[in-house]
């Protein structure tokens, strides 16, 4: 299985700043200051070693994660990054192939499918979308979100085919050989996690969940559904002190998700659902703080935990 991140931002898609850009180019001027870069190619050498996080960016695209198992492509939520990898889908195959693609939806807040109106497939004949979703009428939300008032294309002018199958909570489906389950993740208007199990690999998409105001038993549930995943992606916006404030928003930390990772003996934790108003630099110092943590509480762990970034593959 292949993991890929379209969209990793939460809440609203939020382009890197002019500050945050001046932040990254004094950064690199500083260390450029220490070097010999007099010459083109001592300059190229320094910036093709210089430090990825101030070369690139995280990413401002809302919530959208593709996972390639064999020649089936999964979606999970369709925030604006689905936009991006609806062109990379069309610039392969084209307009007259057939495409087929199951979509799973983890909640119908704007950032997890507004990116779905910007989605080219979807407006192909030869595409066929099986959305999988445990909210009530998802076609009813989706014809919303296009009405007249709020979008000028409706959901009936999208010219590919569309299947929506709502799944019972806590079930577990199979498309081909690959398993499916899901779980209900605590989050205001209920949002929804998946477990994708592959040939002994798995993968757990878990975006947009509290655990710090649940009771034991209930976080059982949650380490249960984790337990060994080879990926886990998890929600985790806050710091410690706005884990403590925003209680019943719906949100998580890298602490809280080390704390469960750890417990669930999870492989990897991908740190996901950046908050908007944070620069790359503060989402890198929530990162720092999180490995400080893991090291003083749990130093023989061998759990490895990243920031999700846009354009980033994963093996599983
Ligand atoms: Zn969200
Ligand atoms: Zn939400």
């Amino acid at each position: 299985m292949i993991a890929k991140f379209w969209g990793v931002r939460g809440s609203i898609p939020s382009p890197p700043t002019s500050r945050e850009i001046k932040y990254k180019l004094l950064k690199l001027l500083e260390l450029a200051a220490e070097k010999d870069i007099s010459t083109p190619s001592k300059r190229e050498e320094f910036i093709k070693n210089a430090d990825e996080k101030l070369l690139g960016v995280l990413g401002g695209n809302t919530p959208c994660v593709e996972l390639r198992v064999e020649d089936k492509i999964f979606i999970f939520d369709m925030g604006s990054g689905l936009r991006e990898f609806g062109q990379y889908l069309i610039s392969k195959v084209g307009n007259s192939e057939n495409l087929e693609l199951h979509i799973f939806i983890g909640h119908t807040h704007w950032d997890h499918i507004h990116g779905f109106p910007f989605f080219l497939p979807a407006f192909h004949s030869k595409t066929t979308i099986h959305f999988y979703h445990l909210h009530p009428q998802l076609k009813e939300r989706l014809e919303v979100q296009q009405d007249f008032r709020f979008f000028p294309v409706s959901l009936d002018f999208m010219a590919s085919k569309r299947t929506y199958t709502q799944l019972e909570l806590d079930s577990e489906i199979m498309i081909g050989k690959v398993k499916i389950r899901n779980i209900e993740l605590n989050h205001p208007g209920r949002a929804f996690g998946y477990r994708v199990e592959y040939c002994g690999k798995s993968f757990v998409y878990a975006s947009d969940s509290e655990y710090s105001n649940l009771p034991p038993e209930r976080i059982q549930k949650y380490i249960d559904f984790y337990s060994e995943a080879d990926l886990l992606i998890f929600d985790a916006p806050y710091s410690f002190n706005e884990e403590l404030e925003k209680i019943n928003w719906g949100h998580s930390s890298a602490l809280v998700g080390i704390d469960i990772s750890v417990k669930a003996k999870v492989k990897n934790l991908a740190l996901f659902h950046h908050a908007p108003e944070n620069g790359d630099h503060e989402v890198f110092k929530l990162l720092d703080t999180a490995m400080h943590y893991k090291e003083r509480n749990y130093p023989h762990s061998d759990l490895k935990v990243f920031l999700a970034r846009e354009g980033m593959e994963y093996d599983i």
